[in-house]
């Protein structure tokens, strides 16, 4: 295929929805790690063109909802700071903390600016030389490579009032959480698209050697995640689980060399917090010694009062793929997408917004 609406084809989509159906004996359950999944697989009705022998669950793939309440509790007193400006991805100015938003901050007169890309805070950072600019570094190894990039560029141009927050978090290393913990039995993981174009499919090679657990790699449209579908549930009835690439057009198994190696240089793996789950060693990214100029963390000192979850909140039962949003009693109620009571609503890529959304069948995408 050629075209991307070929990947939409209503006709394939269908007859690949058969012939999984007819593959499949056993009853398993998959999921996905990666919040586009979430949101195509929901948008496009996936869950109900599989065969009742496939469950689909969603697990931690929003960046924005793994993002703990402490950190971003973080973030929003360093807003406070005077001479301060904080540069951020959208979605994050939504999300409640503990006690307030960024959003809240910028209310009472904090500067805060929503940008598209690093290059964007680094900018900002250039055009106001009297001011701290401290971009709010979340997201996965997709972005990862772009933050480093732009800590380079600081370098380069001497721009000394340019700071990452660096709460990036790594992806196998949450998976092998999930898989030990055992809290939700896992057949099978539709791989991360995006994650895997930076990563390759080397790293998932534990997930199928040391579990069991098949792995494929899928891209976002209904054809790509039917075909991983497909080719999680041969591996799971041959009992032959693999890493398996199912987004050619994407993907190579060594990854993107250029974006791993500015990772390399710029980051060293540690620990991170991840909400619902908690500190998880080595599935965080931190800023090298020899860049530690740019380090928020190591700039910038705040006082923070202990973290308080949003109350009735099931957003860390929900990234574990351990409760739906549907279980969620504020569901629709008063959690809606104008007023979020945690993450997995405000966000793009949340769970929850997802369910909200195409929950209703003529909000489902027709292909
Ligand atoms: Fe949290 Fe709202 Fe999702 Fe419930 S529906 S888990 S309150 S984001």
């Amino acid at each position: 295929m050629k075209f991307i609406d070929e990947y939409q084809d209503s006709k394939l989509a269908r007859g690949l929805a058969r012939k999984i159906a007819q593959r499949s004996t056993k009853t398993i359950r998959v999921m996905e790690f990666c919040g586009g999944h979430t949101h195509a697989i929901l948008r496009y009705g996936i869950r109900q063109l599989v065969p009742k022998t496939v469950e689909m669950k969603s697990g931690p793939g929003c960046p924005v909802c793994v993002t703990a309440t402490a950190d971003l509790d973080k973030a929003i007193a360093l807003a406070h700071l005077p001479d301060v400006i904080i540069a951020t991805f959208g979605d994050m100015i939504r999300v409640p903390g503990s006690y307030s938003s960024l959003q809240q901050a910028k209310a009472k007169g904090a500067d805060i600016r929503i940008v598209y890309s690093t290059t964007d805070a680094v900018e900002i950072a250039k055009d106001n030389p009297e001011k701290s600019v401290i971009f709010i570094g979340i997201g996965f190894e997709t972005t990862a490579p772009t933050i480093a990039a732009s800590i380079l560029k600081a370098q380069r141009e001497q721009i000394r009032n340019f700071y990452v927050l660096p709460l990036n978090k790594l992806t196998p290393p949450v998976m092998k959480v999930l898989l030990d913990s055992g809290e939700v039995k896992i057949d099978g993981i539709v791989c991360p698209g995006h994650v895997s174009v930076v990563i390759g499919s080397h790293p998932y090679e534990f997930i199928p050697r040391d579990y069991g657990v098949g792995c494929v790699i899928s891209g976002f449209e209904p054809l790509d995640i039917l075909l991983c579908i497909d080719r999680l549930v041969e591996q799971i009835e041959k009992g032959e689980p693999k890493v398996e690439i199912a987004y050619r057009r994407g993907v190579k198994p060594e990854g993107n060399r250029k974006a791993l190696q500015l990772m390399e240089d710029v980051f060293e793996i540690g620990e991170a917090n991840w909400r619902g789950i908690g500190i998880v060693p080595k599935s965080g990214l931190k800023i090298r010694a020899k860049y530690e100029r740019f380090d928020a963390d190591k700039a910038f000192s705040v006082s923070l009062k202990p973290p308080k979850e949003p109350k009735g909140c099931r957003c860390g039962d929900v990234i574990r793929g351990a409760a739906t949003p549907l279980e969620c009693r504020l569901f629709r109620k008063t959690c809606t997408p104008e007023s979020p009571v945690g993450p997995c609503m405000v966000s793009g890529e949340g769970a929850c917004a997802a369910h909200y959304q195409y929950g209703i069948p003529e909000n489902l995408q027709d292909f």
